[in-house]
This record gives C-alpha cells, sequence and structure tokens, in this order.
C-alpha cells in the first residue's frame, strides 16, 4: 500500500519535471472578467462582444476575458464594491443610484471607487403579456400574474422604483413570481403567470421566445407616475420598443429606458488595463456593433458620455482624452 503509494508519487514527480511543471513558472495572465446578466439578454452578448476582441486583439498584452452570467445590474454592482468583480454591465439608473448612495444603495452609501468605462445600447422597461390576458397598459396588471423578476435584476429593481411612484406593492398582483430572464418567457407561454417586465435591449432571446412559442405581445408604459420619474431622474428617458422587430408586434411601443453601461472599480483595475479595454472596443467598434443589431447604432461620442455618472477610470479618460473625445 505504502510501496505503490511511493511509486506512484515517484511517476508523477517524473512526469512532472519531464513537463517542465515546477521548473518554469507560466506568465501568469491578467483575468478580466465581466458580469453580465442572464444568457436570454443583451449583456450576454455585449460581454461576448468585448471579450471577443479582447481575446483576438491582446493575446500579445497577457490579458484573458471571460464573460460571466449573473443575476443582473444589482448584482453586478454589489460585487463590483465587494471586490469580488473586476467589470459589470449594469443599468445607468443602477449605476448613478450606486455611485451615489440612493434608493436600493442607500445603507451602503456612496460607491466611491465605481469607474465607469462606456455605455452601450438603450434599454427599455419592456412589459410582455399574453395576448388573452386582457392586459393593454402597465395598469391592467393589477390583479394579474406577473413575473417580477429575480432578486439582483435591473428589471426588478427598476419595476420595483415604478411601484413605489405609483403607490403600489407586490400585493397588487395576483401571484408576483420572481424568475430570471431565462424563464420567465416559458412561464408565460405556459400561462403560470401573464405577463413579464424586462429592462432590456431589443431584439433579445427571451421576448422573441414569448412571441415566437405563444404570440405575446408588447405593452405600452406611461401615465403621470412614469412621467414624474423622468421628469426627477436625468438618467430615464422615453423610448420606444421598435415596431416589426418582433412578430405580431408591428407598431412601436411607447416605455422609458436607459442605457446599458460598462463599469469597474478604481481600485481594482490598473489605468493601463483601462485604456487597453477601452482602445480594443473603440478601435474596433465597426466589428462590435455587427455582433448583435442591438448595437447597431452605437456612435463612439454617446458612448463616452451618455449613462455615465460614475466618474470614468483614468485609463479610459487618457484614451478618451487622446481621441478628443472628450
Ligand atoms: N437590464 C437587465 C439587468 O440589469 C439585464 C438585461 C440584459 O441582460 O440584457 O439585470
Amino acid at each position: 500500500m505504502k510501496a505503490s503509494r511511493l511509486t506512484r508519487i515517484f511517476f508523477i514527480t517524473a512526469i512532472g519535471l519531464l513537463l517542465g511543471i515546477g521548473t518554469v513558472q507560466p506568465i501568469q495572465a491578467e483575468e478580466i472578467v465581466i458580469g453580465t446578466a442572464s444568457r436570454a439578454g443583451v449583456y450576454f452578448q455585449a460581454g461576448q462582444a468585448i471579450c471577443r476582441l479582447l481575446n483576438a486583439e491582446t493575446t500579445q498584452h497577457g490579458v484573458v476575458c471571460k464573460v460571466l452570467p449573473t443575476d443582473g445590474s444589482i448584482y453586478n454592482l454589489q460585487q463590483i464594491r465587494a471586490g469580488k468583480l473586476r467589470f459589470g454591465v449594469v443599468q445607468s439608473d443602477w449605476q448613478y443610484r450606486a455611485a451615489n448612495g440612493t434608493g436600493k444603495f442607500k445603507s451602503a452609501g456612496p460607491d466611491t471607487d465605481l469607474r465607469a468605462l462606456f455605455s452601450v445600447h438603450g434599454e427599455s422597461f419592456t412589459v410582455v403579456a399574453r395576448r388573452d390576458a386582457g392586459i393593454q397598459s402597465f395598469d391592467d396588471l393589477k390583479g394579474k400574474r406577473v413575473n417580477i423578476g429575480n432578486p439582483g435584476s435591473g428589471q426588478r429593481a427598476t419595476l420595483e422604483v415604478l411601484m413605489d411612484a405609483k403607490g403600489w406593492d407586490k400585493n397588487i398582483f395576483s401571484l408576483a413570481n420572481e424568475l430570471s430572464a431565462s424563464e420567465q418567457s416559458l412561464a408565460l407561454c405556459h400561462n403560470r403567470v401573464q405577463a413579464m417586465v424586462y429592462t432590456v435591449g431589443h431584439p433579445n432571446a427571451s421576448v422573441l421566445q414569448a412571441v415566437n412559442l405563444c404570440d405575446a405581445i408588447i405593452v405600452p408604459v406611461g401615465g403621470p407616475a412614469v412621467d414624474r420619474l423622468l421628469a426627477d431622474n436625468p438618467y430615464y428617458a422615453h423610448t420606444q420598443v421598435p415596431g416589426g422587430v418582433y412578430k405580431g408586434n408591428p407598431q412601436p411601443v411607447a416605455t422609458f429606458g436607459v442605457k446599458a453601461t460598462v463599469v469597474t472599480s478604481a481600485k481594482r483595475l490598473r489605468a493601463d488595463t483601462a485604456y487597453l479595454l477601452v482602445k480594443t472596443v473603440f478601435e474596433n467598434l465597426d466589428d462590435f456593433k455587427k455582433q448583435h443589431p442591438a448595437f447597431a447604432g452605437l456612435e463612439a461620442a454617446s458612448m463616452v458620455t451618455e449613462g455615465l455618472s460614475a466618474p470614468l477610470h483614468e485609463g479610459a479618460l487618457r484614451y478618451y482624452r487622446e481621441k478628443g473625445w472628450l
């Protein structure tokens, strides 16, 4: 027993020496992990587009980029603050609140280390309903079975802001489910819920599944509470879910929205790495725009200004100044 273990150790050591393990240490690549959201959304696509470019361009810099599916904006901001995640894609409304210590982030206080890199596509607060549910407006959600989104997601948090503005709590719905974006369309099509809420760019896999599988409709969101939110908060704007993107939904549908933004922490990211990341994205912007239809209209000038309330990371700032964009 003892002898065979010794033989095993001998062979493992010998193979290790032959392979050079323990003699030459490989150079440690710097790992960039981008926290996104559900695989059914557009953040995951944005993360993949960034990583694809970085991994293609930067092997010589020793950077390895990976995409992490997560619960969404709130989770990403909390993990970045806790030093457990270096990059995240987050909604601009929650970037603002995390940076300023308001709303959900009031008890945590301002995250003074939070840094913005750039914004990406626009996201609309999107209500999708079963055609047979009699839901024509946001107010029609009263008394209905609704998927309010998983805790940690931007859609859940922004829905709660709107519900607060309307003086609603969860009891306004006959059922409030907490399914993630990747589960909600099937729940809708199986009639476990009659509507789902998603702050997201268009088109996305979740809404496509709902319209293609069970002919779901997109419902307008507006009225005095929304107008008040927009008047009080610069990070909200009137938006539309474009018509014709989804089967059976030919007309644009009015709602409000935010920007998807890429953030990091001043503590956890060297200026050179931030510089490299933004330079790679902007020097390959045409390529980036082709990675998903939601990115088609992106323009550098607005990506470096719109939706960013945390200070820019110093490495990003250096690149934008060099380009004369700021
Ligand atoms: N806006 C959503 C969130 O923050 C994610 C949308 C997406 O994955 O594209 O949680």
